[in-house]
């Protein structure tokens, strides 16, 4: 069965999670997109909106063994909420009808570690190599990235350095959940009519396991 024919959104997190073990197993389903193609070049019901973040090593699709029409993915850096990754879950839910939001972070989070590296430095993020807008992104994450929640960084070993960044891309997807529904008035009525669910994921660049949060 194709993910985008079932809009239940339990029945859908649990295909997706049955599709990531195939992933991480080895085994994907064969995926005919020529069939794919030919079937949504009319139109397009996926069945859950995923924000994720733009790192290579989290290619949405593939993690999660779906194919052409499946699912809307939005990819910003970090997967932070901003207006217009917002009003693109809105128009998924809101307009397309999508049941399904799983905001997705990931291990080793380059986005995460830059900000964790600003604050602990106690800087504000600075402009790199003229990228103006790159320090929205690391502004992004101050919510969870703070003086008292790394506190214990600065003297830690890289392993646990690497820990902390982790823990903070974790706080980072539950933050990012709550923000959708606080800001979006759609999500927050939908979630509270039992139409949507909200869920929050981390996959792990090391074994390409994705664990909900
Ligand atoms: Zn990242």
């Amino acid at each position: 069965m194709k993910l985008q024919d079932e809009k239940n959104p339990e029945a859908c997190l649990k295909m997706l999670l049955e599709g990531n073990e195939r992933y991480t197993a080895g085994t994907p389903q064969a995926h005919d997109f020529q069939e794919r193609i030919a079937n949504t070049a009319g139109g397009q019901s996926p069945s859950a909106v995923i924000l994720s973040c733009i790192d290579s090593r989290v290619p949405v699709e593939q993690v999660f063994d779906v194919s052409v029409g499946d699912v809307f993915s939005v990819r910003v850096a970090g997967n932070i909420s901003g207006t217009k990754s917002l009003g693109s879950i809105e128009y998924a839910v809101g307009v397309s009808g999508v049941q399904l939001v799983i905001v997705l972070g990931h291990t080793r989070c380059g986005a995460a570690t830059a900000a964790v590296e600003a604050v602990v430095a106690g800087e504000n993020p600075s402009v790199v190599n003229e990228c103006v807008h790159l320090p929205s992104i690391i502004d992004g994450f101050k919510p969870v990235a703070t003086p008292e929640s790394l506190s214990g960084y600065a003297g830690s070993e890289a392993g646990d350095k690497a820990a902390i960044v982790d823990e903070i891309a974790k706080q980072n997807v539950i933050h990012t959940c709550n923000t959708l529904i606080s800001k979006s008035p759609v999500i927050s009525r939908l979630l509270s009519e039992g139409t949507i669910q909200v869920i929050g994921a981390m996959y792990d660049v090391a074994s390409g396991k994705v664990t909900l949060v």
